[in-house]
């Protein structure tokens, strides 16, 4: 197949990680018999330093005329001080709006050899392998009012929660449909004993779930469901839960595993969906060859999954990450005793050696 990737690298680590899961899916391509153009432009606190915005319409533009997008990491210190509306993270809010990227998947599996990298104990974290199904285009982050006003008593700030039918319907098909091709059972996460948005968003996910019989539906508290997953994790297969919920449970499901270095994510509802890691720009640790490429790489692998239906293709470049971690080499915030440390550079080159085999 032909196919235009847009590579957004963006800050601190991700020029750092990005070239590895470019030559993967070069390496892919040349394996397979496709073909992958891709395309640069710039993206969060390196858009700003050229153009003044995050996100400039030339990179939006790129963005919608390529078959998917793969990006590093925004943001760091440097960008800090500036206004909300021109801060880097805009950038993914941004490109999230603009494409129409309602649901956000993030997969947390365990690498058994990696159990000893988690904080929890090896028998509650073997078997992880869940998928977290976020809303991403609506909720807090969007609802309004929202805003910081002045008061007689002092300041006064306040976000609104909003969700409607459609866009609840829309992100639970997501979730069941993913169960579908997994383990066949959805939980749905909500605040429903307090929140009225909640109190829909069950009753609208309850009704969905009558179109899909073979999919066992649960619902959860958002509070239980963080508990749960300290608990016991290795019970969920799909959670689907809000933008809010989601930003939160994601992040706690993802250090389940070990390190944030090892986890990539999908977003897509739109024409054209967007791959990268969960991480941010790391700037502790940006330029320093320590960067773990894997949740990069990982990226890629979801790109040629739900961008292109390349299914064997995704495949074989998950188990070349396997195969590399299994001879036992190990960037630094997955490193442990008794095995052989490397760096971005090294674990890239790894990787791509296995994937060529
Ligand atoms: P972070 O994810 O950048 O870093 C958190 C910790 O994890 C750091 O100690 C870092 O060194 C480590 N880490 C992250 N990725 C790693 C990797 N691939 N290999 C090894 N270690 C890794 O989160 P933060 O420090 O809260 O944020 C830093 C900047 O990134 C901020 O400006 C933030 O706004 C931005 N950010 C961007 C995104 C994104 O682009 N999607 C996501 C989260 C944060």
């Amino acid at each position: 197949m032909k196919a235009a990737i847009a590579v957004l690298p963006g800050d601190g680590i991700g020029p750092e990680v990005i070239p590895h899961a470019v030559k993967v899916l070069e390496q892919v391509a040349t394996q397979f018999g496709h073909h992958f153009t891709f395309r640069t432009a710039d993206v969060g606190g390196a858009a700003i330093d050229k153009t003044g915005r995050p996100l400039p319409d030339t990179t939006l533009q790129l963005a919608k005329e390529s078959d998917a997008i793969l990006l590093g990491a925004v943001g760091g210190p440097k960008w800090e001080g500036l206004d909300y509306p021109v801060r880097p993270e805009r950038a993914l809010l941004g490109l999230r709006e603009q494409l129409g990227l309602y649901a956000n998947l993030r997969p947390a599996k365990l690498y058994p050899m990696l159990a000893d990298a988690s904080t929890l104990k090896r028998e509650v974290i073997l078997g992880i392998d869940l998928l977290v199904v976020r809303e991403l285009t609506g909720g807090i982050y969007f609802g309004q009012p929202k805003g910081i006003e002045k008061t007689p008593e002092g300041e006064r700030g306040f976000n609104t929660e909003v969700y409607t039918t459609r866009e609840i319907e829309r992100i639970a098909k997501v979730g069941f449909e993913a169960a579908r091709k997994r383990r066949h059972k959805v939980t749905s996460v909500d605040k429903a004993n307090v929140l009225e948005s909640s109190e829909l968003w069950r009753r609208v996910v309850t009704s969905v779930a009558k179109r899909y019989p073979d999919v066992e539906l649960h619902h959860l508290y958002v509070d239980n469901c963080a508990m749960q997953l300290v608990r016991n994790p290795s019970q969920f297969d799909v959670l689907v839960t809000t933008n809010l919920f989601g930003d939160i449970l994601s992040d706690e499901a993802a250090m389940l595993t070990g390190s944030i270095g090892m986890l990539p994510s999908a977003s897509v509802g739109g024409k054209v969906g967007m791959f990268e890691p969960i991480h941010g720009s790391a700037p502790d640790i940006a330029g320093k060859d320590q960067a773990n490429p894997i949740a990069t790489i990982a990226s890629a692998a979801m790109l040629l999954t739900y961008a292109f239906n390349l299914d064997k293709e995704a495949t074989t470049v998950e188990q070349a990450i396997l195969h590399v971690l299994e001879q036992g080499y190990r960037t630094k915030d997955i490193h442990s005793e008794g095995t052989a440390l490397v760096g971005t550079q090294e674990m890239g080159r790894l990787i791509l050696q296995e994937l060529g085999r």
